[in-house]
């Protein structure tokens, strides 16, 4: 079988000393989840990893997973080639019209190692001769060796390995390194960005969900399921929870104090949560709060929800401005999908005037008088499951085997 070869470049990871090794691991089978279909063999050689796939795997695949995989700094195809001048000028003419050569503009440079010193021309040679070849090819473009736009790469060892300037990874350390959490992902701009950057620090995170049918729609939910399946390349795949909370929202709405329903509201989605991660051994909780952002995000409401768990609860997102959250949504590819108009929570639920100031004592001797506990209990006796694959990909099959939860 003919195979394509993929260099990747791992950052931070080389800086984890006697780790390494586990984090290498990690990196490499989350590599491999991501393209089990296609028999991927990722390799080590030399500090580096090397990806060997199918010939016939689109590029466009295999680019997607690995600029969305925590842990890869760059990525280029590579060739391994013989050791012949004539293999490598056909290989550099065959190569550099699919690369940013192509666009004829700018500065390159060829950058040559030859660690085999018995063959026959040195660096200097091979990179003149390389360059001879590209200045006849794009004549548009000079040479400059300290900022050239376009590189290429070529390394003599017990064979010929060529590829041009990289692609950039995402970065981060690869998930699964850092322990689990529950993000609590809602149709919103904040929580997708949140669990990207959990997930760039090698958390792993399933979603949950609190749906309000019919007060929010269906159309609500089919939003919050693509964001699951636009940020699950990112997380390694995950799953989403949706909890059926009407009659937990309507208990809220009639018992709660009126400028303290948001609160309340809150509270129970941490005790569900807390419940929901047990389950799942997560130990800690994620959210798309910034502070000041709305009502409840303020120290003394975020203090309230936090004391609602003996979970650790992130907010990543907390000292950024809604602008910086915007442009990571965008690079993410969440942005379009959050602005769609469907609401995930409808204005019957929203006080009027909530309180921005609870006493954290008060709102929780409010929210115990409530007794939320049966009305949590049920929904989460009626979560549905839907599973998300490291591409993205909905997988009806894992959904129901995994099935719901159970609760003693
Ligand atoms: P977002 O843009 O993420 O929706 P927001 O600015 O609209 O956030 P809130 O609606 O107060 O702020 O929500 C704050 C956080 O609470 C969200 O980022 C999310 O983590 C969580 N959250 C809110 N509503 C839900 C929901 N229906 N299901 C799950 N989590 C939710
Ligand atoms: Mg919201």
């Amino acid at each position: 079988m003919a195979e394509k070869l993929y260099l990747i470049k791992v950052g931070e990871i080389s800086l984890k000393g006697g780790n390494r090794p586990l984090f290498e691991k990690r990196l490499r089978g989350n590599i491999k989840d991501k393209l089990h279909q296609y028999h991927p063999r990722v390799e080590k050689q030399k500090g580096r990893l090397y990806l060997k796939i199918d010939e016939t795997v689109d590029e466009s695949i295999v680019e997607k997973a690995l600029s969305t995989t925590f842990g890869i700094t760059g990525f280029a195809r590579a060739y391994e080639i013989e050791k012949d001048m004539d293999v490598l000028d056909s290989l550099v003419r065959e190569i550099l019209p699919f690369s940013s050569f192509a666009s004829g503009k700018g500065s390159f440079k060829v950058e040559t190692r030859r660690e085999d010193k018995s063959f026959s021309l040195s660096s200097y040679d091979i990179s003149c001769h390389l360059a001879d070849i590209i200045h006849a090819m794009y004549p548009g473009l000079t040479v400059d060796l300290k900022n050239a736009d376009h590189i290429l790469y070529v390394e003599v060892r017990k064979k010929i390995f060529v590829y041009t300037s990289d692609q950039k990874g995402p970065g981060g350390l690869p998930v699964q390194s850092a322990g689990r959490g529950m993000l609590l992902l809602s149709g919103g701009i904040d929580s997708p960005v949140a669990a990207f950057h959990m997930a760039k620090r090698g958390m792993k995170l399933d979603c949950i969900y609190f749906h309000a049918y019919p007060y929010t729609s269906e159309l609500a939910l089919e939003k919050v399921k693509k964001l699951a399946s636009l940020i699950a390349p990112y997380l390694g795949g995950t799953r989403l929870y949706v909890v059926p909370f009407t009659d937990g929202q309507l208990k809220i709405r009639k018992e709660a104090f009126e400028d303290e329903t948001t609160l309340m509201f809150r509270a129970a989605m941490m005790r569900t949560a807390e419940a929901i991660a047990k389950e799942r051994n997560a130990n800690a909780i994620v959210t798309g709060e910034a502070l000041s952002q709305v009502a409840s995000q303020t120290l003394e409401a975020m203090s309230f929800t936090d004391s609602m768990t003996d979970l650790l609860v992130l907010r990543p997102l907390v000292g950024m401005d809604k602008e910086e959250i915007i442009e990571t949504a965008k690079r993410i590819g969440t942005y379009e999908t959050s602005i769609l108009p469907y609401e995930d929570c409808c204005v019957i639920f929203s006080p009027k005037h909530p309180i921005t100031h609870p006493v954290r004592q008060v709102a929780k001797r409010h929210y115990e008088n409530l007794n939320m506990e049966q009305e949590i209990e049920k929904a989460v006796g009626n979560i549905s499951v839907h599973y998300f694959n490291p591409m993205g990909e909905e997988e009806e099959k894992a959904a129901v085997e995994n099935g719901g939860i159970h609760f003693e």
